[in-house]
């Protein structure tokens, strides 16, 4: 059975408190959910503003698969701004309960429907698909909400959607709620928000109910507590719904599924939004292992303790060094580091692990190297080094920086500006170290170990060279130092990596 999705990242996800997107970056979203075959892509709400519609064009004018959607209110205006962008269809979205109806808009249930049923007559007068959308169904009454979806059809309405739009659903209601509305004569979709974290169990649940369609967002932002979480669905639809003789899958859908990841961190990355490490499928710790039994497990069938393999949506396995972590757990980080250790080295490096994990210290890449370094005897000659960093800033000055590296044995002299000193000083380095290697900056975090002005800083990064990404720290009182320091711990582990 094909399940289809529209994607409402840019406008619902968009509503999430604190995110603004631009032209560019919505572009570069649709064009992504695009590849990876979403049905349809809500592109924003047409009548929000000026660069919300040069925005909406710029995605109709790209000849995309996917159909464009804008959002609109149950007004003739909205469906001329609508048509101005170009879409294929409208997302008319009409207050059904009592407490919209009343608190909202002050409108009886008569004139709502009758609002309703004009406008999805405008809207189709002039060629446009019309999604009908019951905004509050949930805290509707039922038979006044199939009164509207059954007028809003004879009106020309080519799909309805009734919206839990404040997640008030459980699983199994939601699977009783909707199989309400699939013999109106219209395909149905899903909408469900997370307030109570049931988005995409309700989801699962509408689907059974059979719906054949569903909103969601990538990542699951949205306003609140979000929207399902369109990777979370997708991947329920695809794994937990198989026949158990036949082995056959019940729905199919056109999601590219191995592109999920990095769908989810194009999206973190352009909205701003990280993701908790332990959110399902897509976050950072979905298929990291830490303790010693689980990651022993996985090292022998990756089954044990996966559901299903990282490589499915396109994300990679993890083995995390810590105070649970087992033997064959360290073997496997030392081998992803390149270093080889002989059986009583790696216990040396293992009891080292060990005995700082209970000091409450988190093992990162460069300490297990440092380690694994101190036990095997390696020399480590850092290949770029720092010499000397000058840095001017002021509230009435560019921030610039005027650094003297050592690469190799030349000496080399750079100097950038940045929106701050910490960036000037980057900038600065990545200059003068262009030609030797270009990394990625993925993350950066600035802790004040200690309480006051004076406090110890320690900055750790993750960068990414090719496929290698790394985690390196560097601790000082000078924030600059401590972040250049740290940038150029991960620079020359990179380099050692690839040298080996
Ligand atoms: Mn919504």
């Amino acid at each position: 059975m094909k399940i289809e999705v529209l994607d409402t990242t840019l406008r619902d996800g968009e509503q999430t408190p604190g995110i603004s997107l631009t032209k560019n970056k919505k572009l570069r979203i649709a064009t992504k959910l695009d590849e990876i075959g979403v049905n349809s892509i809500e592109a924003g709400s047409a009548v929000t503003s000026v660069g919300e519609r040069e925005a909406i064009k710029e995605i109709t004018s790209q000849g995309f698969n996917a159909e464009i959607v804008s959002f609109a209110r149950t007004l003739e205006k909205d469906i001329d701004y609508c048509l101005e962008c170009d879409v294929d269809a409208v997302n008319i979205v009409v207050p059904t309960s009592d407490l919209h109806l009343k608190y909202k808009l002050n409108k009886t249930q008569g004139e709502m429907l009758n609002q309703a049923v004009r406008v999805v007559s405008y809207a189709k007068d002039h060629g446009l698909a019309v999604e009908l959308s019951a905004e509050d169904s949930t805290r509707t009454d039922i038979e006044y909400l199939k009164e509207l979806f059954k007028a809003t059809i004879d009106a020309g309405a080519d799909r309805i959607c009734p919206c839990d739009t404040v997640g008030m659903l459980s699983p199994l209601k939601s699977f009783k709620f909707y199989k309400e509305f699939i013999n109106l004569g219209v395909p149905v979709s899903a909408h469900c928000h997370n307030d109570f974290g049931l988005a995409v169990a309700n989801t699962l649940s509408a689907i059974d109910g059979g719906v054949k369609r569903f909103h969601g967002t990538i990542n699951g932002i949205g306003e609140r507590a979000g929207n399902a979480a369109i990777e979370e669905v997708v991947l329920g639809l695809n794994t937990l719904y198989i026949d158990p003789i036949t082995k056959d899958k019940k729905y199919d859908m056109d999601i590219k599924i191995n592109q999920l990841y990095n769908t989810s961190k194009l999206v973190s990355r352009l909205t701003g939004a990280y993701l908790q490490p332990n959110k399902a499928i897509v976050g950072e710790n979905a298929f990291a292992h830490e303790s010693g039994i689980h990651a022993d497990g996985v090292s022998k069938n990756t089954a044990t303790y996966e559901p299903i393999t990282p490589e499915l949506v396109g994300h990679k396995r993890k083995f995390i060094v810590g105070k649970h972590v087992g033997k064959s757990g360290l073997q496997s980080r030392l081998n992803e580091l390149g270093i080889e250790a002989n059986e009583e080295q790696t216990q040396e490096i293992f009891n080292k692990v060990k005995e700082l994990g209970d000091k409450g210290k988190t093992v990162t890449d460069t300490d297990l190297e440092a380690i694994a370094e101190q036990i095997l005897e390696i020399d480590h000659e850092n290949k770029i080094k720092l010499e000397e960093v000058t840095i001017v800033s002021g509230n009435k000055i560019r921030p610039t920086a005027s650094i003297k590296l050592i690469v190799d044995d030349n000496e080399i002299i750079e100097a950038d500006v940045g929106i701050g000193p910490v960036d000037a000083a980057i900038n600065a380095v990545n200059k003068g170290i262009n030609d030797v290697v270009k990394v990625d900056l993925e993350e950066f975090h600035v802790d004040a170990i200690t309480g006051g002005t004076d406090a110890l800083i320690d900055v750790i990064v993750k960068l990414k060279l090719d496929e290698k990404i790394i985690s390196a720290r560097a601790t000082d009182p000078d924030i600059i130092n401590a972040s250049i320091n740290a940038y150029l711990n991960g620079v020359n582990r990179l380099i050692d990596i690839q040298n080996k």
